[in-house]
């Protein structure tokens, strides 16, 4: 367990960063620190791992004053993940997730062998083990961050705002993981976003910090939702609600159209209308770009393609939902979102407006539903004696 009790840090300048905190966080939690950026997230994570110092107040991790406790062991049984993964350029990937144990006094073969078992476990393609950072995508780099602060095997892991820098799908990739991890190990974990969404999927309690640094509630995601304390807290996970409802319902009967779609090769034969766009795929049949009149001109002067087309889009998958339905569509610069099969290749085109009359025709459904519930209700209530 980590307990805070009356702890505020100020800064030299004055800034007050955390005002008064007193939080406990249970042992093999999963806790997510959120809230807009400045209100003191990184401040207090920070000060359970002795990175910063409390102006005032007492921090215990499993019932000893961290004050006590000699900094560099403190550390050694604390993971931290950080946005960027902030692995070592000059070292291997295997060698990244080695340092602290062998820090912590393994034989640099047996941190090895350790490191590889623990990129297995975070999802990583063994092979990847001798490459170093930068050969590896921002969602690879930050799989190697878990794995590092995995590698100890520490009791706690903190991790701040460590999925911020990666894309969507990525994004939702590394949570699923997170939520598998923490499955198989029990970790006490505090985790830091601004993403609202990400606490609410993440966290098992979550506490919700507002501005001059002070705690506003801390609670399961549902009753932060359902019964948020106070003004500021119903704001903050109201902001977009209504866009974040549609992620709960489906889109299977969303109407697919079938979309222009032209190979690199078919290109400069396109004759497309002032407004007009098609979608440029593989020789397979997977999207890579949008193309209007003037990037066939373009093409045909002999430009590469990848210098003629408008980035796609974000991609509606197989069984995604509403929210990503209707994301597709008003993220495209066609005006119609790419929907694609389990293969990647193009299955249709989504409209916004179908999007959104799908929602009222399901929403019409439940009100039909709700009224037939309710005469059921009185029917059966005057039949009693
Ligand atoms: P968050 O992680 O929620 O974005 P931080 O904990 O980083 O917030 O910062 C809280 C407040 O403290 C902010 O106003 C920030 O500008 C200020 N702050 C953070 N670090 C320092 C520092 N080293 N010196 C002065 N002020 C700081
Ligand atoms: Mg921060």
């Amino acid at each position: 367990m980590i307990t805070f009790s009356g702890v505020t840090k100020r800064y030299p300048d004055g800034t007050t960063a955390v005002d008064n905190l007193d939080l406990e966080i249970e042992a093999e939690s999963f806790t997510v620190f959120v809230g807009p950026s400045g209100c003191g997230k990184t401040t207090s994570m920070r000060m359970i791992n002795r990175m910063i110092t409390p102006t005032k107040g007492t921090i215990t991790v499993g019932g000893r004053d961290i004050a006590d406790v000699d900094a560099v062991k403190l550390r050694l049984g604390i993971g931290y993940v950080i946005q960027g993964a902030g692995l070592l350029p000059h070292r291997t990937v295997v060698d990244n997730v080695a340092t602290v144990p062998v820090l912590k006094g393994d034989s640099r073969r047996s941190a090895r062998k350790a490191a590889l078992a623990v990129l297995e476990r975070v999802g990583l393609d063994p092979a990847l083990a001798s490459r170093y950072p930068g050969q590896l995508s921002g969602g690879q780099q930050q799989r190697v961050g878990v794995a590092r602060a995995l590698a100890a095997d520490p009791p706690i892991l903190l991790m701040d705002e460590p999925f911020s820098a990666v894309d969507p799908l990525v994004r939702e990739d590394l949570q699923a993981e997170m939520q598998r991890l923490q499955a198989e190990m029990r970790k006490t974990i505090v985790f830091v976003t601004h993403d609202i969404d990400e606490a609410i999927k993440l966290g098992d309690r979550v506490a919700v910090f507002g501005p001059g640094g002070r705690l506003q509630q801390y609670d399961t995601p549902d009753t932060v939702l359902s019964v948020p304390a106070n003004d500021f807290v119903a704001s903050f996970v109201g902001r977009d609600r209504g866009y974040r409802g549609l992620s709960f319902r489906t889109a299977d009967q969303v109407p697919l159209h079938t979309i222009r779609t032209a190979t690199e090769k078919e290109v400069p034969e396109l004759t497309l209308e002032h407004g007009d766009w098609a979608l440029v795929v593989t020789d397979t049949g997977v999207p890579t770009g949008w193309i209007d009149g003037i990037g066939v001109e373009r093409a045909r002067a002999g430009r590469p393609i990848s210098e003629c087309t408008a980035a796609g889009g974000s991609l509606f998958t197989p069984g995604a939902d509403l929210r990503q339905a209707l994301d597709a569509a008003i993220s495209s610069p066609a005006g119609i979102g790419v929907a694609v099969d389990a293969d990647g290749t193009v299955a249709g085109g989504i409209l916004g407006a179908e999007v959104i009359a799908k929602l009222a025709e399901q929403r019409a459904a439940e009100d039909r539903m709700r009224s037939e519930l309710h005469l059921s209700c009185e029917a059966t209530s005057t039949d009693r004696p």
